[in-house]
């Protein structure tokens, strides 16, 4: 594609989405982000940025008019505390949201659509034990996802497909593992575990106690947000438009992401388990011989050295604004 052509970032505000308009800016796009909220932590780079509800289908199409590609990110979505108790928003407002940026992409004679899914779409009777197999493309049925999140990124997977089955218009889908790095958000709520723990590790003075949500056993990957974007733009230019995973099939247990933050922090926490705090699925990997047969190329970053940089950002930051109390989060 032409490196001038324009692109269209949904969720521009976002933590993705955000690293992802600096990312194609860079190479040369003309760049459009669109969002209900402007970026949180920094100006964004976009040449356009509009405030839009992209739950409504006449801002969808104000959005993709003269648009060539679409990377559509936006989404109600947080960590496993707020996608577990908000199941009628978050499927409600997705549902909106995607249907009508999928269908105004077409209308406007949009060229390609990358769909940004989870591994929430994944059984959860394949995700019952830390040790887990990771996961594969064709393991997401039969289905048992994550309720109300999970379920509506599955059907927006498939609805891509009919629109590219039926109608001829291009859609890539991308099944994105826990994404982490500097300016994503820690506070309030919506945050992740790499996130939360580093908000607590930093303002959690040496030796004290630090509470862990579940009993610190499940396991999960997480992906560095650097190579999160490249994977993005590598699927989006690939030819392949059956669903793929990105992420890194390094499996961690809570409790050894709390150590490694600890070690970065240079502190000694004792930790305190509550299992009565959501812990989501027990366990979660990604299979990436797929992704690895598609683009000859996979997430690299070492969980250790994205989290050098992430912890740093969250520390200076919650300095820089030592007055906002720390909130209880999600993890
Ligand atoms: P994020 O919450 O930081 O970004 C999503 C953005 O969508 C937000 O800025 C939000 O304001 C915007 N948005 C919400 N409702 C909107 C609306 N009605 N109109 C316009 N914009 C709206 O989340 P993120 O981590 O950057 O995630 C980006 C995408 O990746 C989402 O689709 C998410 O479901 C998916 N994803 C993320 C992860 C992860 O670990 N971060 C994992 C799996 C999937």
């Amino acid at each position: 594609m032409r490196k001038d052509a324009k692109v269209l970032v949904t969720g521009a505000g976002g933590f993705i989405g955000h690293h992802l308009v600096k990312y194609l800016v860079r190479r040369g796009y003309a760049v459009r982000g669109v969002d209900i909220k402007a970026p949180e932590y920094e100006a964004t780079e976009a040449d356009e940025f509009v405030i839009a509800d992209l739950r409504k289908s006449s801002e969808c199409m104000k959005a993709t008019a003269g648009i060539e590609e679409v990377y559509h990110l936006a989404a109600d979505m947080g960590g496993i505390g707020y996608i577990s108790a908000s199941h009628a928003g978050i499927a409600i407002n997705n549902t909106l949201i995607n249907a009508h940026t999928l269908r105004a992409a077409r209308e406007n004679g949009v060229k390609r659509f990358l769909f940004s899914s989870s591994a929430c779409v994944y059984p959860q009777y394949l995700q019952e034990s830390p040790d887990v197999v990771p996961l594969r493309e064709e393991d997401a049925f039969p289905a048992q996802p994550e309720e109300g999140y999970g379920l509506e990124k599955l059907y927006m997977e498939k609805l891509c497909q009919y629109f590219m089955d039926d109608w001829g218009f291009v859609t890539r889908v991308v099944r994105f593992h826990n994404v982490y790095g500097p300016l994503g958000t820690y506070d309030g709520g919506r945050e992740k575990a790499p996130a939360a723990i580093s908000r607590k590790v930093a303002a959690l003075p040496d030796h004290s106690e630090i509470e862990i949500w579940g009993d610190g056993k499940q396991t999960r990957s997480f992906m560095y947000i650097d190579d999160c974007v490249e994977g993005i733009f590598r699927i989006m230019r690939s030819d392949y438009s059956a669903p793929l995973n990105l992420g890194t099939d390094e499996l961690v247990s809570v409790d050894g992401l709390v150590d490694i933050i600890c070690d970065i922090a240079g502190k000694t926490l004792v930790k305190r388990h509550d299992p009565s705090r959501p812990q989501g699925v027990r366990g979660r990997n990604s299979d990436n011989s797929r992704l690895r047969s598609v683009l000859g190329w996979e997430p690299s970053t070492p969980l250790r050295v994205g989290l050098i940089p992430t912890y740093r950002w969250i520390e200076e930051h919650m300095a820089g604004r030592s007055h906002r109390p720390v909130q209880t989060a999600a993890e």
